[in-house]
């Protein structure tokens, strides 16, 4: 797995992206952020790494130069209406609803007239609750003042391996290392207000739901799995008029069965997920690209997405 990870990369890197994104059919691609970030994010950065703006609007000028930018209801006309895809375009999203998306990113996508869509977990808009995954990296930054040792290192380990279901240790955790979450809200706000988000909807985005409070679906039950998926919807739909129901997978979509996406059906228009570029492009399951993988730009990134694509293709033509 590793190898053949090594050698997709070392051939992505060797890719002229003109001619490979044009050895294909038009196709629309999804590269996803979570957020913008100018300075170290203590709720952030043990998790994943952040682009800073410069990279950030390298990013944006790479995609411009090799796609056209659509947005979400663009991407429903051609996923479920058939609509052909003419020439290759991107559609950008952001998932969990942070700060930095109306504070950085906006003015960059605006400057650049690209619309996006923001997928927002309900319980933490307007910084009413830290979503679990954050309450772990601000431990492990708490942990990381300490001077290092193995037992340091053991403890960040176990704090990020943190399941949601057993997210209670983590409240436990802080008062041990005397974190206090509610005030870390109060002083960082983290989240976007809803005033935020709607003035964002205003200025070209649209809004979708991202669950209620980012559970990783593979170890929920259907009924809540089900429950977190129309629960927030159907707030996005209520709070935000949105004429369509679009939803992206906490974490990820992986191991949820197609009776999960049946039951969802009649009120979700288009759910995306984090695999990459799909073969065969109707559907009501999108797959996005993620853009924050370490130390890549948006080149190897796309590059890399691509080549899986094209040997995919290839695969499923001898089968
Ligand atoms: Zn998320």
């Amino acid at each position: 797995m590793v190898l053949h990870h090594k050698i997709l990369n070392y051939l992505a890197k060797r890719q002229q992206p003109e001619k490979l994104y044009h050895s294909v059919a038009p196709v629309v691609i999804h590269p996803f952020y979570h957020a913008v970030c100018e300075e170290y994010t203590p709720h952030i950065h043990s998790l994943y790494k952040p682009k800073n703006s410069r990279e950030f609007e390298a990013d944006l000028d790479f995609l411009l130069r090799h796609f056209q930018p659509v947005d979400a209801h663009q991407v429903f006309e051609y996923q479920v209406k058939c609509r052909p895809v003419e020439q290759n375009s991107f559609h950008l999203s952001f998932d969990d609803g942070l700060r930095e998306v109306y504070e950085v990113a906006l003015p960059l996508l605006q400057q650049k007239g690209i619309p996006a869509t923001l997928f927002i977990n309900t319980a933490f808009v307007d910084n009413k609750e830290l979503f679990f995954r954050h309450k772990a990296a601000l431990l492990v930054d708490r942990w990381r003042q300490k001077p290092p040792s193995p037992a340091t290192q053991k403890e960040i380990d176990r704090l990020l391996s943190v399941p949601y279901s057993e997210r209670d240790q983590l409240d436990e955790a802080a008062a041990l290392l005397e974190v206090d979450f509610q005030d870390y809200l109060k002083k960082n706000k983290p989240y976007l207000t809803t005033e935020e988000i709607k003035a964002l909807q205003q200025k070209g985005f649209t809004i979708g739901a991202h669950s209620i409070d980012h559970p990783r679906y593979a170890q929920l039950e259907k009924t809540e799995q089900i429950r977190q998926t129309l629960d927030s919807c159907a707030y996005v739909k209520k709070t935000f008029n949105e004429p369509k129901t679009f939803f992206s997978f906490p974490f990820s979509e992986d191991d949820v069965p197609d009776s999960f996406m049946k039951a969802i059906r009649p009120q979700v228009d288009l759910s995306f997920g984090i695999r990459g570029m799909k073969i065969g492009q109707e559907g009501r399951l999108v797959g996005r690209i993620d853009m924050e993988k370490k130390g890549k730009d948006a080149q190897d990134t796309i590059n890399q997405a691509f080549l899986k694509y094209k040997i995919l293709q290839i695969l499923l033509s001898y089968t």
